[in-house]
């Protein structure tokens, strides 16, 4: 069965009998706007990403379950990065008529699931007609206490630069695909189903140990040029420390290659956050409660917004920061 045979409506229809209702929805699918009551006393907060066929994705690289997963993961990204609780989805979706409506359905799935994992519902959105690639734009809404969420500019001189997890298998993961090789299913998931650090980063803003905080979608060199520039500082990091896993270990061959991939690889959807020397054995509590772990990889200083690296010979150098442009490719 084709979409085309479904309609729009016939669409809309289905992802609301697939959506459960949301807590604090007073109006969800099927009016002209959404209507949320929040809890007294708290602010919204609202991201949106972008995820274009060929651009974001490719068919043959992808399954639709996988895309829906990582469509939503990745505003649950951008929530986890402002320590906030992620409550509201809106999925707006353009695909050709031809489509196997057998495909939307798994796509669909994936985007409930991963949104039900938080208890985030689905309440809103629009659909169309594309006349080629897949378009998907999901709007992310969250909440969090008065003055409890972490911007990008509260790093200061003498904080330490911490680092979730590890960094670099989602672009060793898509380097391969573009060589044409077969990841292992780890490294697989960690580029098409990436997990959002909605706990952490809530946690980190709850008990106020984050200065700063930023989601590592574009590269740590590119992300924490942003909390640097947005902060008035430099950071110094040392390369020996930033955090991989052992499946990147055995995956790369040189240390250019590593640095390459965890410097600006990007996709990691690891959360990149400062903190104040004091709270270290505060943030050492949390990651053992949380079974997360978490690295100091380098620490802030005062500067007009620079990073240093400190590679393995103990020589520190500015490092250059290219991040991803969608609109500066070469
Ligand atoms: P309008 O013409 O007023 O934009 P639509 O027909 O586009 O209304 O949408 C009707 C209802 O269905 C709205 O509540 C909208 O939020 C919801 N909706 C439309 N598309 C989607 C979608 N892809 N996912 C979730 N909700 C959707
Ligand atoms: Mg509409």
């Amino acid at each position: 069965l084709k979409l085309k045979g479904l309609g729009e409506f016939g669409l809309i229809d289905l992802i609301r009998q697939k959506s459960p209702q949301g807590q604090g929805v007073q109006r969800g699918i099927g009016d002209d706007a959404t209507e949320i009551r929040l809890p007294a006393g708290h602010h919204l907060l609202t991201s949106t990403d972008l995820l274009i066929e060929n651009v974001h994705f490719r068919r043959d690289w992808t399954d639709w379950n996988s895309l829906g997963h990582k469509a939503v993961a990745v505003n649950l990204s951008d929530i986890a990065a402002m320590g906030a609780t992620p409550r509201y989805l809106y999925l707006g979706l353009a695909c050709p008529g031809d489509t196997d409506l057998a495909d939307i359905d798994q796509f669909l799935n994936g985007v409930l699931d991963e949104a039900s994992r938080y208890d985030v519902a689905l309440v809103g959105g629009d659909t169309c007609h594309s006349p080629g690639p897949w378009l998907i734009a999901v709007t992310i809404e969250g909440s969090a206490p008065a003055c409890q969420a972490i911007g990008r500019d509260g790093a200061r001189a003498g904080d330490l630069i911490m680092v979730s997890g590890t960094l670099g298998d989602s672009a060793l993961a898509l380097q391969m695909l573009r060589d044409g090789r077969i990841p292992d299913a780890e490294l697989m998931a960690r580029h098409h189903r990436p997990t959002a650090r909605v706990e952490l980063g809530r946690q980190l803003a709850e008990r106020r140990l984050a200065t700063a905080m930023i989601d590592i979608s574009d590269g740590l060199a590119g992300d924490l040029d942003h909390i640097l520039q947005a902060s008035g500082v430099d950071g110094v990091v040392d390369e020996l420390l930033i955090p991989v896993s052992a499946v990147f270990e055995n995956g790369t061959d040189s240390r250019p290659v590593r640095q390459e991939l965890t410097l600006y690889g990007g996709e990691d959807y690891e959360l990149l956050f400062t903190v104040s020397r004091e709270k270290l054995a505060e943030i050492e509590a949390l990651g053992a409660e949380l079974q997360t772990t978490i690295t100091r990889i380098g620490s802030v200083r005062e500067g007009p917004g620079r990073i240093w690296l400190r590679d393995s010979t103990g020589a520190t150098h500015s490092l250059s920061v290219r991040g991803y442009d969608h609109f500066c490719r070469t």
